[in-house]
């Protein structure tokens, strides 16, 4: 996907021109994949531009980065300034934001401690991500693992774990698909390559436990407030690779996927093969609080506090 370049990007506590965001080759992080990051959307509410659940993906910023002993010595607000001065100052609403923690250019060697942690957030336009509007996409399981637990931490949000995630998502495409579903080591349900997964069976809301190798996504966790709240009853359990193809609803949540339906997975039909009547009203309801339509009764919108009216 081609980038769309804003003018600004924040780095360690300044802005700076876009083309002027650059690393040297021999930084530790081009060379052992030492970074961890977060994407999160803006959306454009009738309200103004407002950023969802900043806080919460701020702090799995500072999580992803406390597993990996990095220290930026900035706190979970000033991150979040950060990231609201930047996207006031590049006025691009809709938008994506990238934030970047990484280990840059001092040292080399395995052993990270000698170089510095850097701190980038860049946000730039963007729009869907998985396409498959409303009739849903086509998977399949992928012949790759999701990371195995004790191998790669899950649980952070790391650059290099996505080293696995290209391999998954190349497979699939690959073979004609949308995307890839990874099984764990022992051969549960783990996750898309960027993606969380849900299953509706028996009226039932099934997503695997974060001890089958998943991010704690955000929209993850949005999903199960939502059904909480729609009284949907909720599995979070080991799930095996056959009740994907007996479940009468399988969708994927994420960040840049929101909640997109999946029609067939291993070319079995999910269900009839439309999006079911939970994943439809998840999806709406998902929708209404980011779009600012409805309640915003978790308080998972940041307002932008925007000084003139954005170009979309
Ligand atoms: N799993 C992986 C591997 C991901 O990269 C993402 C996207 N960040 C997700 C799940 C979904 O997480 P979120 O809902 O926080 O975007």
């Amino acid at each position: 996907m081609p980038i769309n370049a804003s003018e600004n990007i924040w780095f360690n506590g300044k802005l700076i021109p876009w083309n002027d965001a650059k690393l040297h080759v021999m930084s530790h992080v081009v060379n052992y994949g030492s970074c961890v990051f977060e994407g999160m959307r803006c959306y454009q509410t009738e309200k103004g531009p407002a950023v969802f659940r900043l806080r919460d993906h701020i702090q799995r910023l500072m999580d992803s980065a406390k597993i990996y002993r990095m220290d930026t010595h900035y706190t979970v607000d000033e991150l979040i300034n950060a990231t609201l001065d930047l996207v006031v100052a590049n006025k691009v609403s809709p938008c994506y934001i990238r934030p970047i923690i990484l280990r840059g250019y001092g040292t080399v060697g395995v052993d990270p401690t000698g170089s510095p942690i850097d701190v980038y957030i860049a946000n730039y336009e963007w729009g869907k991500f998985l396409g498959g509007g409303d009739e849903g996409i086509d998977v399949c399981v992928s012949s790759w693992n999701r990371l195995a637990p004790n191998t790669m931490p899950t649980m952070s949000k790391a650059g290099a774990n996505y080293m696995n995630s290209q391999l998954i998502r190349m497979e699939a495409l690959s073979n004609g698909y949308s995307e890839g579903i990874a099984l764990d080591v022992t051969g549960y349900v783990s996750e898309g390559p960027g993606e969380n997964i849900f299953l509706v069976h028996k009226e039932r809301l099934y997503t695997p436990p974060l001890a089958n190798s998943v991010l704690p996504g955000i929209t993850r966790n949005t999903v199960l407030h939502i059904a909480q709240d729609l009284g949907i009853p909720i599995h979070e359990q080991a799930i095996p690779r056959e009740l994907l193809y007996l479940a009468e609803e399988v969708f994927f949540s994420g960040t840049a996927a929101e909640i997109t339906s999946i029609r067939s997975v291993d070319k079995i039909p999910v269900g009839n093969g439309n999006p079911g009547t939970v994943t439809r009203a998840i999806r709406s309801e998902f929708y209404a609080i980011a779009n600012g339509k409805t309640d915003d009764r978790h308080a998972w919108l940041t307002p932008v506090p925007m000084k003139q009216p954005v170009a979309v």
